[in-house]
């Protein structure tokens, strides 16, 4: 017998459904498609492609330790999946579930070529999440619309167990996989299984326990656990994550958890609605403005109000934000500005190493109001945030070097109050928006939409 177990992003051996399936086969070929298709969306960013890369020579290393080794294809992953099926003559072919109107679309694909060919496919479920996406639903609907009765739910719900990737595996004969190599030099945060267990493994023992405090700390260290790359390639299980992390029973170990259950939540809503990723969830009657220039102050981080521009700096500069940072841009885009979630979502999701599909459109839709947030017209003051979520300062004069020495709070905050003249000199934007006026359309925006 031969096993074809395809990995998407379930870049992992441990706690691996797809994998772990594979276990009593015979031969076993675990496959990477570089798909031609994914590439030409605009995910193949640089760094991005550089985690990727990280994350499969990670996988190799472990299979052939393994007795195997990660077979590579490039191009269309159906037609590649058909190809190596009929070539081993597989007697079985493994895929995660996913989410996104492109991979349920190719899921489907997938498993269209292969009856023809008269191979099975099975989909395995909660790969990329702690609970599967249809595993829990309210009376009468399809998913979950609101995250509150969500989590009670979730809570409580069945978990599958953990899964156990084979010991032992062969390639069948005939089947060659490239050298196996380091993904080269790396700068940035490293790709990968074995450093997504380590960092896994010394969050939840020096510091998730104190997460509660420190999780809306903007300029904190080491506040929240930067997990996110590692969950999206799935270098990390959800599900084993959680129950490491509950086993702890702190209340900063269960804050981090219920922020997986988040992760679900969005999951599901998009499992359920795949063209949320591009259309909104709960339409609106007025339109967006158009604004090309605000949008690009914002993208550059030149917006003139620090906790935008530090914000929008930091993911430039490292590929992730801090989430309250995602709050107060996005909400300064979409509610501030007034512009359309879309494009704005499409400037995070090219920069951010944890770009998914399923958090990045959700979250967008939650803080723009088309959403599952059950306010969605409350707007946030920018200024009030960043008094409150980074009382020092230290968090925008880290991102934005102009403010780099105005030591008061108050005026790295709001630096236009040192006047125009001052504010030439240290060389920062003016404010491209009065927010008081900005606050005023947008209800009136509103009104006209409810
Ligand atoms: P922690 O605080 O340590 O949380 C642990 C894990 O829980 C995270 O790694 C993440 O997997 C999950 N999580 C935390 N908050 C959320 C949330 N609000 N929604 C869903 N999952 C959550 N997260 C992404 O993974 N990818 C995205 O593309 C993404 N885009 C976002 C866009 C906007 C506008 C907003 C407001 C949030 C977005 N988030 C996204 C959610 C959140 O900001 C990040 O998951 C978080 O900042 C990652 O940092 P961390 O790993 O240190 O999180």
């Amino acid at each position: 017998t031969t096993a074809i177990v395809v990995f998407t992003r379930d870049l992992r051996v441990h706690d691996n459904p797809v994998l772990a399936a594979a276990a009593g086969a015979d031969h076993v070929v675990p496959l990477f498609v570089h798909d031609e298709k994914l590439a030409a969306t605009g995910f193949a960013t640089g760094p991005r492609s550089r985690f990727l890369a990280e994350c499969l020579a990670d996988l190799d290393a472990q299979l052939r330790e393994r007795g195997a080794a990660l077979v590579r294809r490039e191009g269309d992953l159906v037609a590649e999946v058909a190809r190596l099926a009929h070539e081993v003559d597989a007697t079985a072919v493994h895929i995660a579930a996913d989410a996104s109107a492109f991979a349920v679309r190719r899921q489907q694909r997938l498993a269209e070529a292969l009856t023809a060919q008269r191979y099975e496919l099975t989909v395995h479920d909660a790969v990329h999440t702690v609970l599967a996406a249809g595993a829990i639903t309210p009376q009468g609907n399809d998913h979950f619309a609101v995250f509150t009765p969500y989590h009670r739910r979730w809570a409580d719900a069945a978990r599958r167990s953990i899964a156990t990737a084979p010991h032992r595996m062969r390639l069948p004969p005939g089947v060659s996989a490239p050298e196996s190599g380091t993904a080269g030099t790396s700068s940035g945060v490293p790709g990968g299984e074995t450093e997504a267990r380590r960092r896994a493994h010394r969050w939840l023992s020096d510091d998730a326990d104190r997460y509660h405090d420190r999780h809306d700390d903007l300029a904190a260290e080491r506040g929240t656990s930067r997990l996110s790359p590692y969950l999206h390639f799935g270098c990390l299980s959800a599900l084993e994550l959680a129950a490491e992390a509950g086993a702890r029973h702190t209340e900063g170990a269960d804050a981090f958890v219920r922020q997986l259950a988040w992760r679900d939540f969005h999951f599901q809503v998009l499992a359920a609605r795949p063209n949320s990723s591009h259309e909104d969830y709960r339409s609106r009657a007025d339109a967006w403005r158009d604004d090309p220039d605000a949008l690009q102050s914002w993208q550059e981080g030149q917006t003139g109000i620090p906790i935008v521009d530090a914000g929008m700096r930091q993911l430039a500069a490292e590929g992730w934000m801090h989430n309250r940072a995602r709050l107060i841009t996005a909400s300064f885009l979409t509610k501030t500005l007034y512009l359309d979630w879309r494009a704005d979502a499409a400037h995070f999701q090219q920069h951010l190493l944890d770009g998914d599909i399923a958090n990045n459109q959700m979250n967008w839709q939650w803080v723009a109001g088309t959403g599952t947030d059950t306010r969605p017209n409350r707007v946030l003051n920018p200024l009030r945030q960043a008094e409150r979520y980074d009382p020092t300062g230290d968090y925008v004069r880290r991102w934005v070097p102009e403010l780099a020495d105005l030591d008061n709070p108050r005026e790295a905050h709001q630096p236009w109050r040192l006047g125009p003249t001052a504010l030439r000199e240290i060389g920062y934007a003016t404010p491209i928006v009065d927010l008081e006026a900005a606050r005023e359309r947008f209800q009136q925006h509103r009104q006209v939409s409810r």
